[in-house]
């Protein structure tokens, strides 16, 4: 069958503007509240992207009105230190989120310090209690880049039933709970990953792609139906100093129905829904055990 040559409108989807939107309600929300959620971060060691990372968190949430309180241990604690500060934290009533800014130093296991915060607090969405709900379909906390990613994904197309979609990326950060949150809302999701052989026969039916890899310019227009909706969570630094993503964009437009830019897509949802885990932790603990 020869493809018809007509061009698609293709919908840009502005991650920073949905962002900014869910800021000011939470922002607002935060004002009913009687006092101000708290965020704990624990950052071990200098790694210096994580340093970034961690400034960037507590702007964005003392912005709406979430108290931040970063903790910047040395790497030289002990696995068990390690532990019993989170756990100590964990008891704290006046802590509502807990994030171990991650990669830990190499002598940590990373698993059992995430494993340690309480599932209450863990906005990340990465204990392993967490997950498990994610998988038989409970309500949780939920990782932060696949929440963004279907929120995204929704902006575009409100029922996702029966839609085929493939996510590119086996991570425990990404990957894998985008697929769960695909599968519960009844899409039809492949994985795929490093050790997938032809992604482009893997990825041409698909309706929804989620690319989460690092590897610049990865899908290609011929990997792409027409009409599918592209998110992109690829973050890579090309040689020029620019910051690019796995899809390869300007190939994309006139074909894909909906694409997410880099930077301006995933990035600043993934914020957003970080705060609104805060918020949500805030208030189920509120719910549960009314402060006096
Ligand atoms: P990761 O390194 O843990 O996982 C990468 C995944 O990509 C792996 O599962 C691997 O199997 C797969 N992969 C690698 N090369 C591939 C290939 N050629 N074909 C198919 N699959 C391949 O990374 P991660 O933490 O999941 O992050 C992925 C990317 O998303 C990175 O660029 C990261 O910077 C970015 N990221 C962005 C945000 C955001 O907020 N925008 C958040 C998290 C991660």
């Amino acid at each position: 069958m020869v493809e018809k040559k007509e061009k698609v409108k293709t919908k840009i989807i502005d991650g920073k503007k949905m962002a900014a939107a869910i800021e000011k309600k939470l922002q607002a929300e935060i004002q009913t509240f009687e006092r101000k959620p708290q965020m704990a971060v624990i950052l071990v060691g200098d790694n210096p992207a994580s340093l970034i990372y961690v400034n960037h968190k507590k702007k964005a949430a003392e912005k709406v009105g979430i108290d931040v309180a970063i903790y910047h241990l040395s790497p030289v604690m002990t696995q068990d230190a390690l532990i019993s500060f989170v756990e100590e934290l964990n008891r704290n009533e006046g802590v509502d989120g807990i994030i171990v800014q991650l990669p830990l130093p190499k002598h940590f296991d990373e698993n059992a310090v995430i494993n340690a915060i309480s599932p209450a607090k863990d906005i990340d969405g990465l204990n392993y209690i967490n997950m498990g709900k994610l998988f038989i379909g409970q309500p949780s906390l939920v990782p932060c880049t696949p929440l963004a990613c279907m929120a995204l994904i929704k902006s575009v197309s409100r029922n996702l039933v029966g839609k085929t979609a493939v996510v590119v990326g086996r991570s425990r950060l990404v990957g894998k709970p985008m697929v769960q949150l695909l599968l519960n809302e009844q899409c039809t999701v492949t994985q795929a990953h490093s050790k997938t052989k032809h992604l482009s026969d893997v990825c041409k039916n698909a309706d929804i792609i989620v690319s989460a890899t690092g590897c610049a310019g990865l899908i290609r227009k011929k990997f792409v139906k027409k009409g599918a909706i592209l998110i992109d969570v690829g973050i890579v630094r090309t040689a020029s100093k620019k910051i690019t993503g796995d899809i390869a964009y300007e190939e994309m437009l006139g074909h894909a129905k909906a694409i997410t830019p880099v930077p301006g897509g995933v990035g600043p949802m993934t914020v957003a829904m970080l705060l609104s885990n805060v918020v949500k932790a805030y208030r189920d603990a509120n719910v549960l055990l009314p402060r006096i």
